[in-house]
């Protein structure tokens, strides 16, 4: 099959990758020239787990190319897949959806053959209806459906996530776009639930699962809190709450709050969806409010750590929004560091993969250190904001020798708090007094 796909982001590009993979052919279009450029040299503009390599073999054979005309994305097409941003609004914080819509009216004149228009962007209930409405405006012979296709990779694994969906939900009640739906999906079917639903279900699934997950993480963040005051240790009842086969396992580890370019904006969204149809979600409105106040009591608790110190170094293990990526929009350990920077804190940070985004976020405002070792030399405090598995098997005696005063800040539960506190650290970690 031809497929168009528009927005090469953290989603687009996975998705164009592993579609081609599958042996379609596919257009990846971007309205930022420097991208299309950059991936027409064979250079990735996002760090992904596997995704050079794939990516390299697909192009070299043809099956995937890049372009800056939404013409030779959208023309000839079987599928359009919509891939843009849907941030949130910068006021009302509902989903900002006018990437999309200009999306819809410019792929609208393009359309040539019958073509599935698919929402892969997550998007409120009912926004399927709008842009059926532009493009048919736009071009009122054409034929096409517009499904709701939403994605659930998660960045840092997206490709294992493309090859091994837990769930493939089309959103549609049009025959002849699920079958071309189907027919894509074929390679998935005997291995993966492919869920056909109306259109205005699936955009809701999409939110509704991720105001879930994200209600998941502030609950076990809450219970972590309690941990420490009530002498449990969270780690512990998270593992015995997750074998109950109700609960499940994943998405029970304590921390500093979620946050990535998912479960912020998505609860916000779902949130303001609430309201508008006079159906409030308060579960969510707390999640929201608390993640946020989570992130300055993280920093409240790295301030009194030094609180003794003027001048405090204080050393920062991640920038990213978790492990495996380099995105640090809406990144935990940025929002946690923008806090601590109102204090005047003397911050040198390590990432693996997420120094330059961070740069171009946070300027010169903290420094940024070569490798973890360096960021730690002669620090204060040092505090673990993301968990890149290098930091689990930090050579503790090393960095007893190198910091200036021992306080470690295990705020991702990674390190042997016994082997830390045997060393003389003051150690700290999420959910366990120690
Ligand atoms: P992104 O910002 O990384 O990428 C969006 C891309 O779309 C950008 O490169 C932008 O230049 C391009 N674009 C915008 N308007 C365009 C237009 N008219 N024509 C061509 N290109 C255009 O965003 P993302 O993280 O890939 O997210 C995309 C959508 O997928 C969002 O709705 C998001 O909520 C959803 N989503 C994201 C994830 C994730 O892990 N990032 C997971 C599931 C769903």
């Amino acid at each position: 099959m031809k497929i168009g796909i528009i927005g090469t982001g953290y989603v687009g590009l996975p998705t164009g990758v592993g579609l081609a993979n599958l042996g379609h052919q596919v257009v990846c279009v971007d309205k930022i020239q420097a991208k299309i450029d950059s991936l027409n040299a064979g250079q990735l503009t996002i760090y992904e787990d596997g995704l050079a390599e794939m990516f390299e073999r697909n192009r070299t054979a043809g099956r995937l190319s890049f372009t800056c005309s939404m013409q030779q994305a959208v023309s000839g097409a079987d599928i359009v897949i919509i891939a843009v941003g849907t941030p949130p609004h910068p006021v009302t914080h509902e989903a900002d959806l006018q990437y999309i819509y200009a999306a819809a009216a410019e792929l609208a004149e393009h359309l040539t053959n019958y073509t599935v228009v698919a929402t892969k962007s997550t998007v409120p209930v009912g926004t399927g209806d709008k842009v059926e409405e532009i493009i048919r405006t736009h071009n009122p012979t054409a034929r096409f459906d517009v499904i709701s296709l939403p994605e659930f990779l998660r960045e840092g694994f997206a490709l294992h996530d493309f090859f091994h969906p837990d769930r493939i939900v089309i959103g549609t009640n049009s025959p002849q776009a699920a079958a071309v739906m189907q027919k894509l999906y074929k390679p998935f079917a005997d291995k993966t639930k492919i869920l056909q639903v109306s259109r205005r279900s699936s955009e809701t699934i999409k939110y509704a699962s991720n105001a879930f997950l994200a209600m998941k993480i502030h609950y076990i963040n809450e219970m972590a809190d309690f941990c420490e005051k009530a002498g449990a240790d969270v780690a512990e009842v998270a593992r015995g709450m997750g074998l109950d086969a109700r609960i499940g396992s994943r998405f029970l580890n304590a921390g500093i709050g979620f946050g990535g370019s998912c479960f912020p904006k998505d609860t916000m969204a779902m949130a303001y969806m609430g309201r508008q149809f006079k159906s409030p979600l308060e579960l969510i409105e707390t999640t929201i409010s608390g993640n946020t106040q989570r992130k300055v009591r993280m920093a409240e608790r790295v301030l009194a750590a030094v609180k003794d110190m003027p001048q405090a170094k204080i050393a920062v293990w991640g920038l990213a929004f978790k492990n495996g990526t380099d995105d640090c929009r809406q990144s935990p350990a940025m929002e946690i560091i923008a806090e601590l920077l109102k204090y005047q804190a003397h911050i040198t940070a390590y990432d693996p993969q997420a120094m330059a985004n961070a740069r171009m976020l946070l300027g010169d405002k903290i420094a940024y250190a070569p490798d973890m070792y360096t960021a730690a030399q002669n620090a204060d405090v040092l505090v673990i904001l993301t968990e890149w598995p290098q930091f689990a098997a930090a050579d503790l005696a090393k960095l007893a020798q190198q910091m200036k005063h021992k306080i470690l800040l295990d705020f991702r539960n990674m390190l042997d708090g016994s082997k830390a506190t045997d060393l003389g650290f003051n150690y700290q970690r999420i959910g366990k007094k120690y």
